[in-house]
């Protein structure tokens, strides 16, 4: 088959693209760079460097390609910033979406694979959290993928638009190997902190509270490899696009959680290198436990994730970081 992935320049998008062509298809890659790498990009993969918002070129991208399925990576991700940036965040995540929909149902209407968040479900009591759990997203970033959604599925009732969404959790690790992985402009996320602590480009880790009702205090949190994430979106696409799927919405994750201080002992044993720790106020808007109820991807698209162990997981991280201290900006 022939995709195309929309912000596969991107780090899900990236490792995405890699196993599709394992799997035997060809890509060619829509992505405005605005936070991707085209060094990402294996050779022989098409990039067309465009941007959501210009409606006219995501068409004729499509029109010149003629892709069987769309896998839908981008967005702007950070929680924090889309609460002080409210309207970027609505017009590139959800009109640049609308963008892509429209195009797709007045061009070619073939299936399309979308990029959700378990943010969508904001504070729940549900441990683990199913895909039926209600939905009261708590930020900007989670509403615009909340709306994407609703989107999709009006697309999918009207035109008969084929979809499936996938909602992400704590996605972390590298391409073992170490040549592609994560490297966003701002770092939030716990795992890339410590291995960027633990090259010595911090100071310290600070965790985010240890008065928590968890059995150590820290915030638990189910952590799903990029290329076990990858992999996902291959078994999305090909259930669309041979038939055997019209429409679902599936949670990604392993089922179940490490709390921070498990993964910060994690990176102490992977990289030898124990972490200065320091306990530091909650952070605003963290719910203690959030993990996946991942039954239904498994039994429905045979998701079979290959990463599980903890270690395992943070050491692809290491092996990326180390060997690309500064991202791709060498
Ligand atoms: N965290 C932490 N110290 C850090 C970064 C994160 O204690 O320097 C905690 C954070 O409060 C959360 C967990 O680690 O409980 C995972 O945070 P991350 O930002 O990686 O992902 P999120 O769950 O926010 O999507």
């Amino acid at each position: 088959m022939k995709l195309m992935v929309v912000g596969g320049a991107g780090y899900i998008g990236s490792h995405t693209v890699r196993q599709l062509r394992a799997a035997g298809h060809s890509v060619v890659v829509f992505d405005n760079l605005s936070s991707g790498h085209a060094q990402a990009l294996p050779e022989g993969v098409t990039l067309v460097q465009a941007d959501l918002l210009d409606a006219a070129s995501v068409k004729a991208a499509l029109e010149a390609h003629q892709p069987d399925a769309v896998v839908h990576f981008a967005a702007l991700i950070e929680v924090g910033e889309s609460m002080r940036a409210p309207g970027r965040y609505y017009r590139n995540n959800v009109v640049g979406s609308l963008n892509l929909l429209q195009s797709v149902v007045e061009t070619r209407k073939i299936p399309l694979v979308f990029s959700s968040t378990a943010a969508v479900y904001g504070t729940t009591d549900a441990v683990p959290i199913p895909e039926d759990a209600p939905m009261h997203p708590e930020s900007v970033y989670g509403e615009t993928k909340l709306m994407t959604e609703n989107m999709i599925h009006a697309f999918h009732v009207a035109h008969g638009l084929p979809y499936i969404i996938l909602r992400y959790f704590n996605v972390s690790g590298a391409a073992p190997g170490g040549d592609i992985g994560e490297a966003h402009p701002n770092k939030t996320h716990l795992i890339e902190l410590a291995c960027l602590t633990a090259l010595g480009q911090r100071e310290k880790m600070m965790i985010f509270g240890e008065d928590y009702p968890t059995p150590d205090g820290t915030c638990i949190r189910d952590y799903i490899h990029v290329q076990d994430l990858a992999d996902a979106h291959v078994l999305a696409v090909e259930a669309l696009a041979s038939g055997r799927q019209e429409a679902g919405t599936y949670n990604v994750g392993l089922g179940h959680g490490f709390s921070v201080r498990e993964v910060l002992d994690a990176v102490d044993a992977v990289t030898g290198r124990p972490l200065t720790r320091e306990i530091a106020p909650r952070r605003a808007g963290d719910p203690p436990r959030l993990v996946a109820d991942a039954h239904r991807i498994v039994q429905e698209l045979g998701f079979n994730p290959q990463f599980t162990d903890l270690k395992e997981i943070v050491r692809t991280a290491w092996e990326w970081h180390r060997s690309h201290p500064h991202g791709f900006d060498q």
